[in-house]
């Protein structure tokens, strides 16, 4: 199916590959709406969402995947999706059993060959392969990887009494920190010439975007700063857990306007197939350019 299909891009000797874990189709709904303002009749006045990323029923499609991004240095996965054998309430509170790891390796990449795990941020969607079941026990995924987190987000986090968070620590972020595989990293930490974080906080407070340099090529991974491309023409609106809803909108629209009309790659990360395309200026607004 063309959500499942291998999505690739080159940005100059970087390559970038998306691995999907699985994609929601996501319904308004009244009571605890995804994105309070993204009701059906809102949403269809921006046409070019049609068919990629809103079905035809009015539904947000949000796609959930990894990464991998690949220089001549390393390998590295950003964000590692809900895993599995983790009953989550994202996933209706049962555990999923996808191919995950398989399509990892099948791109000649398996675990023990990544090198890196960034972690835009530490919400259940983006760590849950930092770990998988062993036994009874839950173990790195990655074993030969540094896991690099954000300072400001895991000091956040570990002191979080969120019910849904609890888990989520336990069972996905506490083990690599045993193991010793953790770096806590600034928000602008740089991995090498062509690799660095970029700060968008807001959706949470130590949250990050990666961008990607290589030959004058350019590439941002957005993480949560944006869920989905209705917010690249209505960068107001916000999803309801975005912590600071304020901060969140006030960082896409710098964002926004920093990319609008470059040649920067934007390769979203709950952006249903094609994923990637640029910002354009779309009147007094933005739309996505794919
Ligand atoms: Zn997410």
């Amino acid at each position: 199916m063309a959500q499942g299909q291998t999505l690739r891009w080159k940005i100059g000797d970087v390559t970038i590959t998306r691995i999907l874990e699985l994609v929601l189709s996501v319904e308004y709904y009244e009571k605890y709406p995804f994105m309070r303002e993204a009701r059906p009749a809102a949403l269809q006045e921006i046409p070019w969402l049609y068919p990629n990323f809103v079905s035809t029923e009015g539904e947000l499609l949000i796609s959930i995947h990894a990464l991998l991004v690949q220089t001549p240095e390393f390998n590295l996965l950003v964000d590692t999706c809900v895993g599995n054998d983790k009953p989550r309430k994202i996933t209706s509170n049962q555990a999923l059993h996808t191919e995950f790891l398989h399509d990892l390796a099948a791109t000649g990449c398996d675990r023990e060959t990544i090198d890196y795990v960034v972690c835009t941020h530490l919400h259940v969607d983006h760590v849950g392969w930092n770990t998988m079941k062993v036994a009874d026990s839950w173990q790195p995924t990655f074993p030969n990887a540094r896991y690099l987190l954000g300072r400001n987000e895991y000091e956040y986090w570990s002191k979080s009494k969120a019910e849904d968070q609890i888990p989520v620590m336990e069972d996905s972020v506490q083990p690599i920190f045993e193991a010793g595989l953790v770096d806590l990293v600034e928000t602008d930490h740089k991995i090498s010439d062509e690799v660095r974080l970029l700060p968008t906080t807001g959706h949470t407070p130590g949250h990050v975007s990666v961008l990607i340099e290589s030959k004058h090529q350019k590439a941002m991974i957005t993480g949560d700063m944006m869920h989905h491309p209705c917010q690249i023409a209505r960068p107001d609106w916000t999803v309801g857990f975005d912590e600071d809803q304020q901060a969140a909108a006030l960082c896409r629209h710098r964002v926004l306007k920093e990319l609008a009309d470059s040649t920067t790659l934007v390769i979203g990360t709950h952006f249903a197939v094609p994923t990637a395309g640029k910002i354009v200026s779309d009147a007094d607004s933005y739309r996505f350019d794919y």
